[in-house]
């Protein structure tokens, strides 16, 4: 018997037909271009900051969770230290979010799509079931939609701002979902990408609910994307349940190293730096490609990327990674048809980038 057909026969029924999450860069790898091109597809920072490495102790298994870093991220978030728990990457927590609390072929989640698409992921990997409450036409939560999943779902995952609307959920929304399923669902509010945004975090809210649970990021604002390194938090009854099911060494020496000098004062001034010099570009952006008459923009810019729709997706898509510029299809999420999503690069990146659109879009001038 081969090995396909031994996998064949002993694979898990729902993983047959499961495709791994596209991601970003499997789509498009490094060697997939002659050269080093653009990378605005995944939402990362353009920025590399210079951090120091200590070898002394990587002969030793690390702290489960260390202390440097869990100290330094609940001052950073504001939070007790007994309500953060940190993983490899933001995934890892609606993974242990997911293993934790819905039992395998029985329970559901409930999305809000288009969103984020490793809630759905996750659940189907570990056969849990997949809820969809669409958001309303103008991107806001539909919240009888959301109701009617009362009882039915273990967990609801709402992403504030949204991946790829980049649209804030409304402060007043989401405390009608965490009323509607308190005593009977964890809400998960999944902040990534809250340190671009104005709306204020979610985080001061959790002793007020105790079925709020927030994700947080390293991999956006903080610009480490590439030490996978995120937190989940929640009132320490929760964490001690994820605690349950997290593998026993989940951060890495290097890891909390790096991410302990992010959270320092002065990393954390940089990366408020960096934001600031994001969130002017991505103004300038959008202006721009606001007066191109076949793009037309979607959704809001609270995050670190712009969305547009235009009837040329595909050709100006081709163009541009011609061009040496990657950025993403976001046309088959729900709602999102012909749309593409911009990733905000450095002010060199996103220059070309506009130049490419706008030579894209200008009919060849014909000597006369
Ligand atoms: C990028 C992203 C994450 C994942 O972050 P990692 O910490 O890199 O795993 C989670 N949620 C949303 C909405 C994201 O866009």
């Amino acid at each position: 018997m081969s090995a396909q057909q031994l996998v064949d026969k002993l694979l898990i029924e729902n993983l047959k037909a499961l495709q791994p999450y596209q991601s970003a860069r499997r789509l498009f790898k490094s060697d997939d271009l002659a050269e080093q091109p653009g990378w605005l597809n995944a939402n990362e920072s353009p920025f590399a900051n210079e951090y120091n490495l200590n070898c002394e102790r990587l002969n030793r298994y690390p702290d489960c969770q260390p202390a440097s870093v869990i100290n330094a991220y609940a001052s950073y978030a504001g939070v007790n230290k007994d309500q953060v728990i940190c993983s490899r990457g933001a995934d890892e927590g609606i993974e242990l979010l997911i293993r934790a609390f819905c039992t395998p072929g029985q329970d559901k989640i409930l999305i809000c799509p288009p969103t984020y698409g490793m809630y759905a992921i996750s659940a189907e990997t570990f056969n849990v079931g997949v809820e969809k409450a669409p958001l309303k036409a103008d991107f806001s939560l539909d919240i009888s939609a959301i109701n009617s999943f009362k009882d039915k779902v273990k967990l609801v995952f709402i992403c504030s701002p949204n991946n790829p609307t980049g649209t804030d959920v409304a402060g007043q929304q989401l405390t009608q979902v965490l009323d509607t399923f308190a005593g009977n669902a964890l809400v998960v509010v999944d902040e990534a990408y809250f340190e671009f945004s104005q709306q204020a975090s979610w985080a001061g809210k959790l002793a007020q609910y105790p079925n709020l649970v927030v994700l947080r990021t390293l991999s956006k604002a903080f610009a480490l994307a590439g030490i996978r390194c995120g937190f989940t938090l929640a009132d320490n009854a929760v964490i001690q349940a994820l605690l349950k099911v997290i593998a026993p060494y989940p951060v890495p020496d290097p890891v909390a190293q790096i991410a302990k000098q992010a959270l320092s004062s002065a990393g954390i001034s940089q990366m408020q730096q960096q934001v600031s010099v994001l969130n002017d570009e991505k103004t300038a952006l959008s202006i721009e490609l606001g007066k191109i008459s076949q793009i037309e923009l979607v959704g809001d810019t609270a995050a670190n990327f712009i969305l547009f729709r235009t009837p040329a997706k595909q050709a100006l898509m081709d163009y541009l990674v011609k061009n040496g510029l990657i950025i993403r299809d976001q046309s088959r999420q729900l709602a999102l048809d012909n749309c593409l999503r911009i990733s905000i690069g450095n002010p060199s990146q996103n220059q070309r980038l506009i130049e490419l659109i706008q030579q894209f879009f200008t009919p060849e001038q014909t000597a006369s």
